[in-house]
């Protein structure tokens, strides 16, 4: 479903001019249909960039040079359009309350399945069935500056989710997060499972992610250094993960 092989992207000028040399190397991973991986490593890694390469963001909005092949669906993200990529992906970024564009809950929901052409009638059925499933109905007539941002979070999730795309990425979802609403995050993730391939990116509260992810890979200054079987990370003490800059 995913696959990078041998992906390089160095932020810089479109026309070749060296940038600051940073950015990603040498980057090989494929996550298969229906499984969750967890993309980890302390900030400045490489991680939003992967989702940035993946979503076809780069080097389209961030001039750079990119190497290597990207497929998503056996198809080159930046060669799709952007209803083409809208469908492919759902993606939360690292600041949700960045992505909003309306006022209230409800009317978030229904913009971007109105936006993929999406009859309204069934824009309504479909945010009804979702809200349900995700259990956020009672906040669908909420304002969304006067949720909380474990709420918000929520909202976005459910925005992100709400046309079941076959990819779902999260940026950071529970960086901002206490126990009980990042709990709450990883129930709804639980959830959407099952409807297509899921990244979670993520510095914080790895184990938390244990109850949906498959396997955790780990970056180190733009390169790919271990993939653990969620098994496997299950069973590592924090001396393991500290090196990595991990927390638990
Ligand atoms: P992470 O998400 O793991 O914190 P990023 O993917 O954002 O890391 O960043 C990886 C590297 O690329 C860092 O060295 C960062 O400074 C650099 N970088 C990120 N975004 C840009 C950008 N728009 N222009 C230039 N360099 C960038
Ligand atoms: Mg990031």
């Amino acid at each position: 479903m995913i696959a990078l092989s041998d992906v390089t992207f160095r932020y810089g000028q479109e026309d070749g001019e060296a940038g600051d040399e940073s950015g990603v190397q040498q980057i090989s991973l494929s996550v298969q249909e229906g499984q969750c991986v967890v993309l980890c490593g302390r900030s400045g890694c490489g991680k939003s960039t992967i989702l940035r390469l993946l979503c076809g963001l780069a080097p389209g909005f961030y001039p750079g040079r990119v190497s290597g092949e990207v497929l998503i669906g056996g198809r080159n993200p930046s060669s799709m359009s952007p209803e083409e990529r809208a469908k492919w992906f759902g993606v939360v970024f690292q600041d949700p309350r960045s992505q909003f564009f309306m006022d209230n809950v409800r009317d978030e929901l229904a913009f971007s399945a109105e936006n993929l052409g999406m009859a309204p009638d069934e824009v309504m059925n479909r945010i009804e069935e979702q809200a349900e499933l995700l259990g956020i109905s009672h906040l669908l007539d909420r304002k969304l500056g006067r949720l909380s941002s474990g709420q918000k979070q929520r909202v976005a999730i459910a925005a992100a989710s709400v046309l079941s795309p076959p990819i779902l990425i999260l940026d950071e979802p529970t960086a901002n997060l206490d126990e009980q609403a990042t709990q709450t995050v990883m129930d709804m993730l639980g959830r959407l499972k099952a409807n297509g391939t899921t990244l979670v990116i993520s510095e914080h509260r790895l184990h938390s992610l244990l109850p949906v992810a498959d396997a955790f890979v780990c970056m180190e200054q733009g390169s790919l250094v271990r993939m653990w079987p969620k098994d496997e990370f299950s069973r590592l003490a924090y001396e393991d993960v500290r090196p990595y800059g991990l927390r638990h």
